[in-house]
This record gives C-alpha cells, structure tokens and sequence, in this order.
C-alpha cells in the first residue's frame, strides 16, 4: 500500500488518511436533510458490528475528541461520588482519573509498572479489598507507551467480582479484538473516527449496554456529556437524527473509512497490517542503533516509544524538523516517565512506507548531529 498524501503522519492519530475519505468531508452536507439521516445511522449500525455488539447493545456518537467521550462515559455510567479503580497504565490512565475527578466522580488509582502489562489478579485483589469500587477504568491500547492491556482478561476477572468496566479504546478500535457480547461488564467501550478507524477527527463514539444506559439516566450533570441523552433521543426521534448539530462532514468522511475497512477484511487484516507496519518500525528503529521504551514481549503495534539517544547532540524538536524535512511527521512531545521519542504504527500505510520512515530517522539523527544512539538516556 503506498501513502497518500505527501506528508507520512506518523502519529498515534490523527493518522494519515485516504484521499477519498478526505475529500468526502470536503463537501456541504445538512446534518438534518433526510439523505444523511441514512448514513448517520448506518456509520452506527456499522461500529455496533465491529464491537461484536448484540441486541443489548448501541453506538452513541458525541461530537468532538477522545477525552469528551472519556468523560461523557464517566459521567453517565458512574453516579456523582461514584468509585472506579483506575489501573495507570501510563499517561492516559492519569488522564482517565483526572476527567473522573474533576467530573465529580471518586477514581482509585492502582499503580501498573510503566513497561507491563496490567495484571488481572492484581486488579482483582484491589476488587475485593474494597467493595466500594463498581467499576474499572481501562485504556485498552495505553498511548502513553505503546503496551496493549487485556480487557477481555481482566473484564473476566471484574465480572466474577460482580463489577463493570468502562473501556478507553480510543487507540484500539477497529484493529484490536474486542466482543462486547462476550463481555457483559462492559457498560462503554469509547474511540474516536481518526486513529485504528483512519477518519478525520471531529467525532466520538461509546459503544454502550443500552440496560446500562437507561440505568445511567439522569445523573451525567452535563447536558452536553449525557449519553442517556443522546441514547434517549434517538428512541422518540429515530436513529439518524442527531441530537445537536454534528460534525456532518466528518461522519461522511468515517462513513467512507469504514467502507475502506471492510474492503481491506475488517478488524483482524487491519491488525495484521499495523503489525507488519509495528515490525517494520520496531526492528528497523533497533537496525539504526535506537532502543524501544518497552521490551517485544509487550510491545503493542500502535505506537513505538523509543529511548533518547543518549548524545548532547540529541534534541526532540530538532530531531522532529529534521524528520519533516524528509516528508515524516511525529510526535513533538511524549508521554513515557523518560525522555524520548514516538512514533505511531496506524494509519493509511503500509510496511514499506515505514521502512521509508526508519531510513528517514537515521538521516535526521545524522543531520542533527547525533552519534550515539544505544542506551537509555538518562
Ligand atoms: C488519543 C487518545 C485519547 C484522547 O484523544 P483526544 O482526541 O486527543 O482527546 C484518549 N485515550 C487514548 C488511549 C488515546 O490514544
């Protein structure tokens, strides 16, 4: 597959997209005209199938970007003062806590070693040592370091506790595995159109129990980040009548993105390929000198951390222009407790754009000056 536009994004999203989908936002649409009504609802229909959603399930879009949807599933599914334990995972497992905190909510905080896996017996203990907590908060791919943590495993481990989980799966969905019907603890599992989806940013969704929902009615204390709302809305004025104005463009756009997905095979080819791309970047960032933040064995195949090199020459924004210079985006900040560099592994590419990329990191350390580049730095 080749890359489209003349930039390689290669950030953790928004991600480098297809010139269709792009150019079907490129367009004037009425969000209230009965043609859109169609693909309004059918973009849901479609995420509810990816989800593995059943009958008890439904697709609640919120317009705007992954932390409205965090906090919006917050708000609806845990009750003011309600208690959630919150593995930190990395950085978006702190974020999770403060939208939860500043929305009035009670998050617990449980400590997860940076370069591991969350433990399900260790989430488990915290479970029964305080029977408080109704909830988990969980970021399935962890942004921050790139590790992929397992929801279906510890939503086992929380449902045997009689407990529900609320999932971030905002780096995730539409390439990680994921099957709510098999997993009725989940109340949401929340993500955005442009990250594994390849859309534009501009919308949000939370796949939701719709017992849950009903459950939930009433106790957002935010008009604006009420799920229920929103999922009320649609039962008296019909599933494609969005509730305020929507981003309409970028639905179309998601619209034509998950026609791509399906045509490429759907979830599990979409995983096959950004592991072929995570491949690509891992062994080639280690062929150039680099060491990755996390070691294979967890490595997940959405984002690469890597290490500073540990040279005076080293420089992140330096490193970044460089690296523009010769046609590749990346992160200008990251999230990793050390300093370093990321890069992502999703979007419209494929491996031999990524090994184009890794050829393109070696020459911008070399123009800035870089000479080491084994090691962590300190
Ligand atoms: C990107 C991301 C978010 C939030 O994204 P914004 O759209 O920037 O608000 C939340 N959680 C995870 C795991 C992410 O990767």
């Amino acid at each position: 597959m080749r890359s489209y536009g003349t930039m390689l994004l290669l950030i953790p999203g928004p991600v480098t997209t297809r010139p269709e989908v792009r150019a079907a936002a490129g367009i004037d649409i009425a969000p209230w005209d009965f043609d859109f009504r169609d693909i309004y609802a059918g973009v849901r229909t479609r995420l509810l199938k990816i989800a593995n959603g059943g009958g008890a399930h439904t697709a609640i879009p919120l317009p705007g970007c992954g932390h409205f949807i965090v906090e919006a599933a917050l708000r609806t599914f845990l009750p003011p003062g309600g208690r959630i334990l919150v593995p930190v995972t990395g950085d978006y497992g702190a974020r999770m806590i403060r939208l939860a905190h500043e929305a009035g909510r009670d998050p617990v905080p449980l400590a997860v070693p940076a370069n591991q896996k969350a433990a399900p017996e260790a989430i488990a203990a915290a479970l029964d040592r305080d029977p408080t907590l109704t909830h988990v908060g969980l970021i399935q791919s962890e942004t921050g370091t790139g590790i992929v943590h397992d929801i279906h495993a510890i939503g086992d481990a929380v449902r045997a506790r009689g407990r529900r989980t609320i999932v971030d799966a905002v780096s995730a969905f539409g390439a990680l595995p994921l099957d709510m019907a098999a997993h009725p603890e989940i109340d949401a599992v929340v993500f955005t159109a442009n990250k594994c989806l390849e859309g534009l940013p501009g919308i949000a969704y939370a796949i939701a129990r719709i017992d849950r929902l009903e459950a939930g009615a009433g106790q957002a204390g935010s008009w604006s980040f009420d799920l229920a709302d929103i999922y009320a809305q649609t039962t008296t004025r019909g599933d494609g009548r969005p509730r305020f104005t929507p981003p309409a463009q970028i639905v179309n756009a998601l619209h034509t993105a998950l026609e791509f997905l399906e045509q490429e095979g759907g979830p599990d080819a979409r995983l096959a390929r950004y592991m072929a791309n995570r491949n690509a970047l891992y062994d080639g960032l280690i062929g150039i000198g680099l060491t990755p933040y996390v070691g294979p064995e967890n490595q997940g195949p959405i984002v690469v951390n890597v290490h500073a090199p540990p040279d005076p020459a080293w420089h992140l924004q330096k490193f970044v222009d460089a690296l523009k210079q010769r046609g590749v985006t990346i992160s200008n900040f990251y999230n990793t407790p050390t300093p370093g560099f990321r890069a992502g592994c999703i979007g419209a590419f494929g491996p031999s754009e990524m090994r184009g990329a890794v050829a393109a990191m070696d020459q911008a350390l070399n123009d800035i000056g870089v000479k080491t580049r084994n090691g962590e730095s300190k």
